[in-house]
């Protein structure tokens, strides 16, 4: 499972945060340095490139293996085109020739919107939205598009055998233009055939009971162990009888396949450890055969091996892009540890016993021996696939539940990414628009990322893991408020420990001023701005949201009579005020004592009560105000990444002696340069 920017509904996964259990960030709340993480911006899109911290610390070793997997993860991308639509790889070396060869006028206004197409179409990995899943509007005409073609040589052009220049433009300008064929890559409206009716390529002349009976027939029952079925192909239909391509060597994707194993190979050759290596022979056994078995022996292995310098993932892994959700689609990344963050976790877990003894909720509801939890935070080295441009925040696998039981799975948040995302943000206008006054946005630029990642790693590695039920307690009476006020715990042990000196003592956080920082985003988000991501007229329904609005709300509410917090205006704008620190921070040690004791004993109505008063209803003037703010400030709503560029340097002998990273400004030049170098599917129909 992914952890994604954006509101994808899984156990997993959330919306716009930092963790699993942080759905919606503050969009800014970062340090700024000098490295300029802006890219470009177009239609709904911001591209942003990622940094490479503590690359050049890893071995020799290390940086071979990542160099190697890092070609295999580049290498897969044309699957991942042709999965989504199986017109997109010819329209791409269209477009590829077209921006190549063409030597007209790009200033006209039909170029550039021919070349805001291109950068979307690359965006998508394909012609239809990567999120929404509606196939783009061309802002150019048809006829434009046949000039286009017409200019580049045919040499350039992606025909198919016999194919002519005008034969292809009359196959692609129906694809393209016509909206009502293949409008939507994945639809999952249940009265549709979502078989017929998507345009992604899983599947081709079936129907999806047709589908649908031909995996029925292949399930074992009571299977403690079963396959992840038709994960790894395409069904379509062959004199009549449905049947399945299988992704392996030989076989569908063969071509791209048997040019990403050498890479898993040379791999291999540099591995640190006998069960990164075996991992990885399982894994070419599987890209060569496409069996299953392989596929979950490998992801054992993989699972197993839990805590590499550098891990990878290289496969056909989630499926959210198939309406039926069985086939997977081709994604990769390279990652490696991030030695900060590990070591920042490390304190709080081996401090958690004191956390637990010190927290502010009635003693009998401590734990007596309390184990906090180690969170993974790696860096990403790669993207591909599946996982590039738009990148993940967090991932959590192997995907298969029966492994996930009894080996475990690995669960990393990215931080390289994550930084990237808060730090390009501070220059978009966010944070001042809604911060009170200066003080609060210098506070925020100075500390934002180091307090709002202890804030996670508090929440994450002590808060959820602190305290107990009371003896005969049912752990599910808190039924539909039970991960509100489960997320409400965790936030409120985190913020109540932001403003300790403990803290200070071991080092977490610089001074006390980087804990207001952390209250200023947390009230200024749960008060005002996470409204953002709500129709005008509807309430807040989700889980996280909700906790953030209730403790807010309720620290405001209770405070108001000393005035903790208060509500200021400006200039006819609302903003947020916190006027004593000290007495919010026992404001949420006594919220987090009640809602201990709330857990402790299973008082639904209690917890009910909380959540119904403060989380959930918008005051719709406020909310209006909130949503015009935010619309003029005209930010992108979806982000995606290029990538660094790893180079090896050799001896005179061909060995690697090392390997630097360089960083890239040209979006749409990183996208021709893979379209070059990494493109192993060829024009067959
Ligand atoms: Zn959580």
């Amino acid at each position: 499972m992914k952890l994604l920017s954006k509101l994808f509904i899984s156990l997993y996964i959330m919306i716009l945060g930092l963790s699993s259990c942080n759905s919606v960030k503050q969009p800014a709340t970062a340090k700024a340095d000098d490295f300029n993480y802006f890219v470009e911006q177009f239609d709904d899109i911001r591209v942003l490139k990622y940094k490479l911290p503590g690359f050049e610390a890893l071995t020799l070793r290390q940086k071979e293996y990542v160099y190697y997997l890092s070609q295999a993860t580049l290498t897969g991308r044309d699957i991942l085109w042709d999965q989504n639509f199986r017109y997109n790889i010819q329209i791409k070396k269209t477009i590829e020739a077209i921006l190549d060869s063409y030597s007209g006028n790009k200033e006209s206004d039909e170029f550039k919107a021919f070349l805001l197409y291109a950068k979307k179409v690359f965006f998508a990995n394909g012609i239809h939205h990567h999120y929404s899943s509606d196939k783009f509007k061309p802002g150019f005409s048809e006829s434009y598009f046949a000039t286009l073609i017409k200019s580049c040589g045919n040499e350039k052009l992606p025909l198919a055998k016999g194919q002519t220049p005008d034969q292809l433009i009359a196959l692609l300008t129906p694809v393209i233009f016509n909206e009502k064929l293949f409008p939507r890559k994945v639809e999952q409206r249940a009265e549709t055939d979502m078989v017929a009716e998507s345009a992604s390529n899983f599947y081709e002349g079936v129907t999806q009971k047709e589908v649908e009976e031909y995996y029925t027939g292949k399930t074992v029952g009571n299977d403690p162990r079963p396959l992840s079925l038709g994960l790894n192909s395409k069904v379509v239909k062959i004199n009549g009888k449905v049947t399945e391509e299988v992704y392996r060597s030989g076989g569908k994707y063969g071509s791209v396949i048997d040019n990403i194993i050498p890479w898993l190979e040379k791999a291999i050759s540099v591995a640190e450890t006998d069960a990164q290596k075996n991992e990885l022979g399982l894994l070419i056994e599987y890209y060569k055969t496409g069996d299953l078995k392989k596929w979950d022996e490998y992801n054992v292995a993989w699972a197993k091996n839990s805590d590499p310098m550098v891990d990878y993932i290289n496969g056909f892994i989630e499926n959210y892009e198939d309406p039926l959700g069985m086939k997977a689609t081709w994604e990769g990344i390279v990652d490696y540890t991030d030695m900060e963050a590990t070591k920042r976790t490390k304190i709080i877990t081996s401090n958690a016993q004191w956390f637990e003894d010190n927290s502010p909720i009635q003693p009998k509801y401590r734990k007596e021996k309390v184990t906090g939890v180690a969170a993974k935070v790696v860096n990403i080295a790669m993207l591909g696939g599946d996982c590039y441009p738009a990148s993940p925040l967090g991932i959590n696998l192997p995907n298969a539940d029966w492994i996930r039981k009894e080996v475990g799975s690995k669960s990393v948040t990215l931080a390289n990414i994550t930084n990237a995302y808060d730090i390009a943000s501070q220059g978009n206008g966010f944070l001042e628009e809604f911060a009170a006054d200066q003080t609060e946005v210098d506070r925020i630029k100075k500390y934002g990322i180091i307090s709002d990642a202890l804030h996670t790693d508090l929440h994450e590695c002590v808060g959820h893991a602190s305290g107990k039920l009371a003896e005969g307690t049912d752990p599910n009476t808190l039924k539909n408020y039970a991960s509100a006020l489960e997320e409400a715990r965790a936030d409120l042990f985190a913020l109540y420990y932001m403003m300790d000196k403990k803290i200070v003592e071991l080092g977490l956080l610089p001074n006390e001023d980087a804990g207001k920082a952390s209250y200023d985003a947390y009230l200024r988000n749960g008060l005002l701005t996470q409204v953002v991501r709500i129709k005008p007229g509807k309430d807040i329904e989700e889980a996280h949201m909700r906790n953030r609005a209730a403790i807010s709300h309720w620290v405001y509410e209770k405070g108001k009579a000393d005035n903790v917090v208060e509500f200021i205006k400006r200039d006819g704008k609302t903003y947020v005020k916190i006027n004593d620190y000290n007495k919010l921070r026992t404001l949420f040690g006594e919220l987090l004592k009640e809602i201990q004791r709330i857990k402790s004993e299973g008082d639904f109505e209690a917890g009910k009560k909380i959540i119904e008063n403060y989380g959930v209803k918008i005051d719709p003037k406020l909310h209006t105000e909130i949503l015009e703010r935010y619309a003029r400030l005209n930010l992108a709503p979806y982000t995606g990444f290029v990538n660094p560029v790893l180079k090896p340097l050799y001896d005179s002998n061909g060995s690697i002696t090392d390997v630097t990273v360089e960083y890239t400004d040209d979006y749409l030049g990183q996208m021709m340069y893979y379209g070059k170098n990494y493109s192993y599917l060829t024009i067959d129909n």
